[in-house]
């Protein structure tokens, strides 16, 4: 037996970078012995103050986990967030704005301050949060702490439960919350009875999560309210954005200030020792060690957050972006027409109106940058009469980018310009989206394939022009470019070998897979060749060979199917060998054809892939 290799022993075990950045942060902060656990509320002072773990949420649904990521502790201040959310969704936002401000406090999270209004200064302070769950329950009634219970738990995925005896704990001993509470009940901010309205915001607190829990929760507010874990949308964009705002402004209460300044990314902390940070666009982060410090933060979690964000440049406000790399091919038809073979008057046409047809390959996210770029390169060039755009690398569109390139299509419309979409499968949510973003606009048409849609194009621009697309009809073998330099009596004892058959619209002439037995040449019609993952190579009008790599694989490679119906003399390649037999010279020079024939295509190919690389 082969000893395995130490390489080969290690790949197995190797981990992505980000895990291993974490592990080490662990494995530093770990000595980290500062603050201390919360005894205000007694039930909290036994936690194990060693306790560290560490969990981190790719948007993709990815989890990493250092440590202790799987112990329960209670998710405290760390509800606040996701009941704000679900009282603007439950409630609206003008109800919820009319009794909770948005301005950070600077205060600790538990004061007795209201602003101005003598309202709570924010949904992240003790005040804004039991407003929060007097709402909740205002239109809830008894259900309100279920109803949180099971909207915290999809946002973590899983059921969550509470911890009874913290429950009991803090309400036993929370006469400062219940100050808060009555106070918050004078000026009418809680309407429901105090003691039920507490209640509610007890149980939030004491709701059991793990560090992987808070990570995931923390994630599903980067990903605009869809869990990348479970895919469910659980709070609306709107929700999520508000509530991000909040975080960003006063979710660490009199270190929000510094929060932001240092470490850049929205969070909160609870007294259980979590912490939870939300990377819009990017991650979530969660974890867990109980020591606090003074504001009642984390310190360990504290110190990851910080260090994630410096060792990575992770600071929201750090960003920028290249609108440029969304172009990757933008040429006209002159560069690349369609695998369409086309007669001489129809590429003389094409030839002299090849600017009337743009075609502009994207990818990637068409956002704000990128489509105001896009516009600008567009309207740098002569006005094309069709402007093809190519999705089918386009991952994902903002609502800015839809907006944007709405108002692009209408711009195109008033010069008469017609829009073609490519590369959207009409069963996609991509074509929805596009649907409904180009609603009432006339000038749009969509083809699933690019060579499909430069076709169309070119057939619009030599009607333009006069030019008829002629599908003419021709039984003459001599005009096969396969065939060229034959004599006459060659071609003629070859045409004696073939058999005529005529094939319906849509038929499929040959398929991937089967056996190549013979050649076809086309003598009226249309056919396409297509790739079985729906490429379309090419596009074959009479006069033209098909199936003519039978003389090279045993295989079809592709499927050969009619678009219009069509006729062609079908040879055998058995009886095409006898015919290469008995005449070596034309079998040779049938041969040099087919190799100039394919030296072409490879010409046409690389040119195509050129596109690609050269924008
Ligand atoms: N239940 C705790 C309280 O009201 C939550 C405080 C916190 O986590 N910062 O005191």
């Amino acid at each position: 037996m082969n000893p395995v290799s130490p390489l080969v022993a290690a790949w197995a075990s190797s981990k992505p970078p980000l895990l291993r950045f974490l592990d080490r942060c662990h494995a530093d902060y770990l000595a980290e012995n500062g603050g201390d656990v919360a005894h205000y509320i007694p039930e909290l002072s036994k936690a194990e103050p060693s306790h560290f773990g560490i969990g981190l949420a790719t948007l993709d649904g990815h989890v990493y986990e250092v440590g202790d990521t799987r112990v329960p502790f209670t998710i405290q201040s760390m509800s606040k967030p996701f009941v704000f959310a679900l009282a603007l969704d439950s409630l609206g936002a003008s109800r919820v704005e009319s009794v909770i401000g948005v301005e950070p406090s600077g205060d600790p999270f538990n004061s007795i301050r209201l602003n101005t209004d003598n309202h709570p200064f924010n949904p992240m302070v003790n005040a804004g949060a039991i407003a929060c769950s007097g709402l909740i329950h205002e239109a809830k009634g008894n259900g309100a702490f279920e109803h949180i219970r099971r909207e915290l738990s999809r946002f973590a995925g899983r059921d969550l439960d509470v911890d009874e005896a913290v429950y009991a704990s803090e309400s036993a001993t929370g006469d400062r919350n219940r100050a808060i509470a009555y106070l918050l009940r004078t000026n009418s901010v809680i309407t429901d009875n105090v003691s039920a309205v507490l209640d509610v915001y007890f149980r939030q607190c004491a709701i059991l999560v793990t560090a992987r829990d808070a990570a995931i929760m923390a994630a599903t507010l980067a990903n605009r309210g869809i869990n990348p874990v479970t895919g469910e949308q659980v709070t609306t964009p709107y929700a999520i954005a508000r509530t991000l705002s909040v975080m960003t402004s006063s979710g660490m209460y009199d270190y929000a200030g510094e929060w932001i300044y240092r470490v850049g990314i929205p969070a909160k902390s609870g007294v259980g020792g979590g912490i939870l940070a939300s990377l819009p666009a990017r991650l979530g982060l969660g974890s867990y060690s109980p020591r606090l410090d003074k504001h009642g933060n984390s310190v360990r979690g504290i110190k990851v957050c910080e260090r994630l964000s410096a060792h990575y440049d992770l600071h929201m406000l750090n960003r920028s972006d290249d609108a440029r790399t969304s172009i990757i091919a933008d040429y006209t038809i002159g560069k690349n027409p369609s695998r369409r073979s086309r007669r001489p008057h129809e590429q003389e046409i094409l030839a002299a109106h090849h600017q009337d047809v743009r075609v502009i390959e994207l990818v990637g996210t068409l956002s704000f940058s990128n489509v105001d770029y896009i516009s600008r390169k567009l309207a740098k060039r002569p006005r094309p009469q069709f402007v093809i755009f190519d999705l089918r690398r386009v991952t994902a569109i903002t609502r800015a980018g839809a907006r944007m390139i709405t108002e692009q299509f209408r711009e195109l419309a008033d010069f008469r310009v017609t829009v073609i979409l490519s590369g959207i499968k009409r069963s996609s949510e991509g074509w929805k989206i596009m649907r409904e973003w180009t609603e009432g606009l006339h000038n749009i048409r969509d083809f699933y394939l690019l060579d499909a849609a430069i076709e169309w194009a070119e057939d619009q621009v030599v009607y333009r022009h006069g030019g008829s697309i002629d599908f003419h009809e021709t039984t003459e073998l001599s005009e096969q470019p396969l065939l060229a330099g034959l004599a006459a009596e060659e071609l003629k004892e070859l045409a004696a070998l073939g058999a005529t058959r005529t094939y319906r619209r849509g038929e499929k002439i040959v398929g991937a897979g089967e056996a190549a037995t013979s050649l076809f040449f086309l003598q009226s019609g249309v056919v396409h060749v297509t790739l079985p993952d729906g490429v379309r190579l090419a596009t074959l009008t009479a006069g033209m060979a098909f199936g003519e790599m039978a003389l090279l694989e045993p295989t079809r490679s592709a499927d050969v199917l009619a678009d219009a119906s069509a006729t062609a003399v079908a040879i055998a390649i058995a009886d095409f060998e006898g015919f290469r037999n008995r005449h070596p010279r034309a079998g040779e020079r049938i041969m040099r054809n087919l190799a100039q024939i394919l030296s072409e295509r490879l010409i046409v190919a690389n040119t195509k892939v050129n596109l690609l690389t050269a924008t």
